[in-house]
């Protein structure tokens, strides 16, 4: 039996971060991981989409080149086996960088399939592990929805689709949630005709009515058939692609080569309702429920990231483990969920922090809004972005920032501001009164604090 302070059940963005932290903390400290180190986040999440991202975005501009003042000679293409091999690459990268990090902090790395058989126990094969502190990590992959099962060949989630040999010619995708609307942009710069159908009014349902709404202009302008309140009846692989039927809004049938499904997450919580005695408590959607310190129902065994199905975000689950560390190491901290700042890197990128306007309002406080459109900005022109705005939603009653939302132009960047000024509880004549560099995209933020107040200098008077 092999012995340690704290084991650590997966290696994805929450469990090695978490992993480094308890080291850092001077535990001795053991990851078990079963496939890849670096999780969902670096081998078939985060980081390969955005390589897609980089590329499409880079495809689209050179495509605008001759108003750029660029001449080009020659034809134009996307290579796709290029695109995929440059991502392989810098997943590689990324997890030479994990496993020199996990050396450097004297992590043990043991590669197999854990299960928790009792407090303080932990079982990989033939191995047992004895431990103070056990921190579950182990994440979440698609689900099998009934009615929209994958194949992996024409029916397929975001995994299969990092790795298709050439661009679709149409695919239709289900949701148009963060994965859908990444990959419908993807696509779509990538030449692929794109259908995109979402059960719910609005595209991107989480994000404030307003700024989705602009989204779904924007997506329709590029030449993608956004189909809300639409949903799958039937979908029919065949030897060349699916035959879809869709009921809704925007009834239809289809013939399409590829079908994305981009909703439904399943929990890997298997690691411990395999060990009923153990007394883990799971959700009925059988994610692991935690207290605020990440602390499962059982004493000692902690759960962070999607298992535990609380933000399904990378950084959430980084943050989470943190705090799971310094707990697993007798230490007392708990999460704080106010902030949690989130992007969606469609073209241009959507990001948000805090509450919507209609959240804010529903939960009784007496909302002010201030806008600023990037069309008024003049980075965004000197960029050819012009695209979205931003919008700071806070308490009238106190000015208080809760709530910002941004499409535009690097929204993903100039959300960290916004997340700043909110964990600092600022006001918003704070951010007005913040001097920001000219000319850039952050300028922005200072107008629509200025707006705020109906004291925009590039925006027209406020009517009301
Ligand atoms: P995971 O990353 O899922 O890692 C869990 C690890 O545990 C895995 O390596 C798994 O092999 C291992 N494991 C599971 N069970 C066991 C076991 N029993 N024994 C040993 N090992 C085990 N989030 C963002 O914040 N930004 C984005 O841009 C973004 N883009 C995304 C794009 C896509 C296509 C997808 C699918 C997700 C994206 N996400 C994004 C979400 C993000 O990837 C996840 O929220 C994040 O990876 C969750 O981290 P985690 O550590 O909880 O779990």
């Amino acid at each position: 039996m092999t012995a340690c302070d704290v084991v650590v059940i997966g290696a994805g963005p929450g469990g090695y971060v978490a992993a480094i932290r308890a080291a850092q903390l001077g535990a001795k400290t053991i990851v078990v991981e079963r496939a890849e180190v670096g999780g969902v986040c670096l081998n078939w999440g985060c980081i390969p989409t955005k390589t897609f991202v980089y590329t499409a975005e880079a495809y689209r501009k050179l495509q605008h080149a001759k108003e750029l003042g660029i001449t080009i000679d020659g034809v134009v293409g996307i290579d796709m086996k290029a695109v995929i091999k440059r991502k392989e690459g810098v997943i590689r990268r990324n997890k030479a960088g994990i496993n020199a990090l996990f050396k450097a902090n004297g992590i043990t790395v043991m590669q197999g399939d854990a299960r928790i058989t009792a407090p303080g126990r932990i079982q990989v094969g033939n191995e047992t592990i004895a431990a103070k502190s056990i921190i579950i990590a182990t994440g979440s992959s698609p689900a099998q929805i009934p009615g929209l099962e994958t194949d992996g060949k024409h029916i397929i989630t975001s995994t299969e689709a990092l790795e298709l040999p050439e661009v679709p010619k149409h695919a239709l995708i289900i949701g148009a949630g963060p994965i859908g609307a990444e990959f419908a942009c993807i696509w779509q710069a990538f030449g692929a005709k794109v259908t995109m159908v979402e059960m719910m009014p609005q595209v991107m349902p989480l994000e404030d009515a307003e700024i989705a709404g602009l989204m779904e202009k924007e997506l329709i302008k590029k030449g993608i058939d956004v189909r809300t309140e639409t949903t799958v009846a039937k979908l029919e692989a065949h030897a060349t692609g699916v035959h879809v039927e869709l009921k809704g809004k925007k009834a239809d049938s289809l013939d399409v080569d590829i079908v994305l499904v981009g909703i439904g997450r399943k929990f890997h919580s298997e690691v411990v309702s395999e060990s009923p005695n153990l007394g883990v408590r799971l959700s009925k959607r059988g994610f692991i429920e935690v207290d605020a310190r990440m602390e499962t129902s059982v004493k000692g065994i902690f759960a962070i990231g999607d298992v535990t199905g609380k933000t399904m975000l990378a950084h959430g689950a980084s943050a989470e483990g943190l705090v799971a560390a310094a707990n697993a190491t007798g230490g007392h901290k708990t999460m704080d969920y106010r902030v949690v700042p989130s992007c969606t890197f469609t073209s241009p990128e959507v990001a948000s922090v805090g509450l919507t306007e209609a959240k804010a309002r529903e939960k009784g406080i007496k909302v002010r809004v201030g806008r600023f459109p990037f069309a008024a900005s003049g980075r965004a022109a000197t960029m050819g972005e012009t695209s979205g705005m931003v919008k700071i939603v806070a308490d009238a009653s106190t000015d208080e920032v809760i709530g910002v939302h941004i499409m535009g132009p690097e929204a993903g960047e100039l959300i960290a501001e916004a997340a700043l000024a909110m964990k600092m509880e600022a006001t918003v004549a704070e951010i007005a009164h913040t001097i920001h560099t000219h000319p850039t995209l952050a300028e922005t933020l200072m107008e629509a604090a200025d707006d705020y107040f109906g004291l925009g200098i590039h925006t027209p008077p406020r009517k009301g």
